[in-house]
């Protein structure tokens, strides 16, 4: 029988913090041609840090926006939510407001009522805001930052623009070698983000995938994974969000990041505690020792 043979596999993985919620995914794993990362929170860590925040609503206070903007991404766990609450926390000191209809659109951001005015934070397309009146935008603010993967949340009031946040994201420090690692074994690697071209392309050079699909949906990325599935594929994804919830349930082998959502958590196969990517290529590894044994 290969049942103590997989059992050691299982309890060596779980003592490097990866945990295998069925046996199944770690012999699955040595077959995987196709890796699919999730740009946020997965490629990047999950901490991202407001680097230039402006607030350009004639009719709104300073104040009045970032206690506004604050009571509305208290209702979200997104790692870009938890940047820009850390830095309207230094400065909020009026009363937080009476927000209703809150609602979160993964992949696109996060709306709520104020005051009978409709507030949407989230991407440039979703909020409303053209691509040139981005480019405007970010040739003023870019100008000393450099190359960085950098994201920018919009945040409108009924349509128009009342404040934006160019958010510095990093690249996790095993990124890079992850990849070259997957690359070093012919497997295929993508990004896939919900972030429009601008950061994604600049966290896909850093991190040196070979694709990258941005502004993607939820259902953008499930089709994705479909695609190279139905191609003959072996299809791993990884990520962390909401809003990869849905690919991981359909890849061959779905593994979430430890810090991630429940919902990513509880739809993987596989989970990085440590959320560390390097356990990926580990896990491979002992899924290859498995299949030789078997
Ligand atoms: P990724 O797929 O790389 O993890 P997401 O799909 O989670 O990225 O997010 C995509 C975009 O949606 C972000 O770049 C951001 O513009 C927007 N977004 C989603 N949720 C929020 C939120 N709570 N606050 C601000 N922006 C958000
Ligand atoms: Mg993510």
């Amino acid at each position: 029988s290969t049942m103590p043979a997989l059992l050691a596999s299982l309890s060596n993985a779980a003592k490097h913090g990866i945990l295998f919620k069925s046996g199944v995914f770690l012999e699955k794993l040595s077959l995987v041609n196709v890796v699919a990362f999730d740009k946020t929170g997965t490629l990047t860590k999950g901490c991202p840090s407001v680097k230039i925040a402006k607030y350009v609503h004639s009719d709104y206070k300073r104040e009045e926006l970032i206690s506004i903007i604050y009571t509305i991404e208290k209702n979200s766990t997104h790692p870009l939510a938890k940047a820009i609450m850390e830095n309207l926390q230094t400065e909020t000191k009026g009363l937080p407001k009476d927000l209703s209809c809150f609602e979160d659109f993964p992949g696109n951001g996060v709306s709520a009522e104020i005051e009978k005015v409709n507030w949407k934070i989230g991407n440039r397309s979703w909020t409303g805001i053209s691509e040139k009146q981005e480019c405007e935008l970010l040739s003023e603010m870019e100008e000393g930052e450099g190359e960085a993967g950098h994201t920018v949340v919009y945040v409108t009031a009924d349509g128009e623009l009342a404040a934006y946040f160019l958010i510095g994201d990093t690249i996790r420090e095993e990124s890079v070698e992850a990849i070259q690692s997957l690359q070093q074994k012919q497997i295929l690697t993508l990004m896939l983000t919900g972030d429009s071209k601008r950061g994604a392309e600049a966290i896909g050079r850093l991190a040196k995938v070979d694709q990258v699909g941005y502004s993607c949906m939820p259902e953008d990325k499930v089709n994705t994974v479909k695609n190279w599935r139905d191609k003959q594929n072996v299809v791993a994804m990884i990520g962390d969000g909401v809003n990869d919830a849905p690919a991981l349930a359909v890849a061959d082998v779905g593994v979430a990041m430890g810090m991630g959502s429940d919902a990513a958590i509880e739809t993987a196969d596989v989970v990085l505690i440590k959320n560390d990517l390097s356990k990926l290529l580990y896990a491979m590894k002992l899924s290859e020792r498995l299949s030789k044994i078997v």
